[in-house]
């Protein structure tokens, strides 16, 4: 705890007053030029990554960056809310889907079910990924760990990416070139970006 009011402090006295005209500008309303949608992995700083700042980035955050398919009944659900706001009201430029090495979520889609008991919310939220689990295992071997989960991080991208345009609005604005669309796979340890270039169907890397 001590270290967060630490934390809050020291935001004050140094970054807060470095940009407290862009914060004062921003107290009324907000532009965010990007809708960055991404897990809720601790290891995952969207602003650092893309060295925004406040004012940038829209995000929203869940295990495993997965969005549901658009439903027009909808209700109650945090995803598609934020992304009709941030497409809508905020008119982004850009949504970016960013995936990333060693997603607890996604490896959590390849594990005995006996296992997950304590986690029904979490296990009912990863039924989005139940086709991503089906895809990696027809094209990996389940005995190649790594392999299986990168592929399905990687899959799950590219699965994101086609459910967001079953959004009318955002297929749209994509459709109208207003709209960019990315899905990205942050690779951790060596701090690469690799976005997914669907003509060849591969990840390239960008940073
Ligand atoms: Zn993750």
């Amino acid at each position: 705890m001590k270290k967060l009011i630490d934390g809050a402090k020291y935001f004050k006295s140094t970054y807060f007053y470095e940009y407290q005209n862009r914060y004062e500008k921003l107290s009324s309303s907000q532009n965010p030029h990007t809708l960055f949608i991404t897990c809720s992995d601790s290891r995952i700083m969207p602003e650092r990554l893309t060295s925004s700042l406040p004012g940038d980035l829209f995000v929203v955050r869940n295990i495993a960056n997965m969005i549901p398919e658009f439903n027009s009944d909808n209700l109650h659900l945090t995803v598609p809310a934020a992304i009709e706001y941030a497409v809508k009201v905020l008119k982004v430029e850009n949504i970016v889907i960013c995936g990333h090495s060693n997603c607890g979520g996604i490896a959590a889609l390849f594990k005995p079910s006996e296992e997950l008991l304590h986690l029904p919310h979490a296990v009912k939220w990863l039924e989005l990924g139940s086709e991503i689990k089906e895809k990696t295992l027809k094209a990996c071997n389940a005995d190649n760990i790594p392999e299986l989960k990168q592929t399905a991080e990687k899959l799950n991208i590219i699965k994101q990416l086609d459910r967001l345009l079953t959004y009318p609005y955002v297929l749209q604005r994509y459709n109208e070139g207003i709209l960019n669309i990315m899905g990205w796979y942050y690779k951790i340890e060596k701090g690469e970006i690799f976005n997914y270039n669907r003509s060849k169907d591969q990840f390239d890397l960008i940073n």
